[in-house]
């Protein structure tokens, strides 16, 4: 394993008002380590807790207990804050409340000006970080004029243009139509072939089939964590979660009830595909 970017011992967290009315955390003694470059999925059912964990990834929220630590700082300390931020970026399953500026281009100039880059270098950055997303052609747009996909992708341009080493999607496609989640499923795994480090929060099981690694959460508290091929073969595990199969896995259960031999481990349309031909 590489080191791993991101760092998690024994985190805690309760929200202020949970703790009045004496409710749990909403994370509870959780440990996970991020290896550099890798791409994780998290998944779990709603009010598992995994937003609250994407927000102590970058300091948004500080733990309750436990440390969490990102490129060796950890986010309780102050001093770091800006570090942190600038090696962690976060984009959020609505894209209306992650754009700022009435143009587009300027929105994306809005993180790195915040940090004091210089205008040169913020003009570099923008153009890239538009190019990146295919959003450089609508740079002089007003945000409302775009579709979700498209105003999701800006978002992710404004991320882009602060260079993070990560980058933590909570459900960013959750608000799309389907093409719109397929271009931004595309851009997230361009991220990771480039060498970002990325962690996807997400409930489509087709989209974490496609992350190196899955982690399944339950009440503030990892319950599996594997390969997808690993965590998806545990359907009735994953099903006493509340949790769904990726839909190729869901179809090879299907076949494999009426007798055919589909292995556990299929988990996408081409493996089921190749298995089905291979075994004509
Ligand atoms: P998920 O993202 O998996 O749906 P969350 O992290 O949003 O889960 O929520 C975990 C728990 O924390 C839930 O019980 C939720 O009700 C509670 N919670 C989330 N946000 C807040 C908040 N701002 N104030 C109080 N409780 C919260
Ligand atoms: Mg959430």
């Amino acid at each position: 394993m590489n080191d791993p970017i991101i760092s998690i011992k024994d985190l805690s967290f309760t929200y202020a008002s949970d703790e009045e009315e004496g409710s749990g955390p909403a994370i509870a003694g959780l440990d996970l380590d991020i290896e550099a470059g890798s791409f994780v999925a998290i998944v779990g059912r709603n009010g598992s807790g995994k937003s609250t964990l994407a927000k102590n990834l970058n300091a948004l929220l500080l733990p309750s207990g436990g440390a969490v630590c990102v490129a060796g700082m950890r986010t309780d300390d102050e001093d770091r804050l800006w570090d942190i931020r600038k090696t962690v970026g976060m984009v959020f399953q609505n894209p209306d409340n992650q754009l700022v500026s009435s143009v587009v281009e300027d929105d994306v100039a809005f993180g790195p000006e915040n940090l004091g880059v210089d205008p040169a270098e913020i003009r570099k950055r923008v153009d890239a970080a538009l190019n990146a997303v295919s959003m450089y052609e609508h740079r002089k747009k007003g945000p409302h004029l775009l579709s979700g996909g498209q105003k999701q992708r800006v978002a992710i341009a404004g991320v882009l243009a602060m260079e993070p080493e990560c980058i933590v999607f909570d459900e960013p496609t959750a608000m799309l139509d389907p093409s719109g989640r397929k271009e931004i499923m595309e851009i997230i795994e361009s991220l990771h072939r480039e060498g970002k480090t990325v962690v996807l929060i997400t409930h489509f099981m087709d989209e974490a089939a496609r992350a190196d690694r899955v982690v399944v959460m339950n009440r503030g508290k990892i319950m599996m964590d594997g390969t997808p091929r690993e965590v998806f073969s545990h359907a009735e595990e994953l099903s006493g979660l509340n949790l769904e199969l990726p839909f190729a896995a869901e179809l090879a259960a299907m076949l494999r009830r009426d007798g055919l031999d589909v292995p556990a481990d299929i988990i996408d349309e081409e493996g089921l595909a190749d298995w089905l031909c291979a075994s004509k």
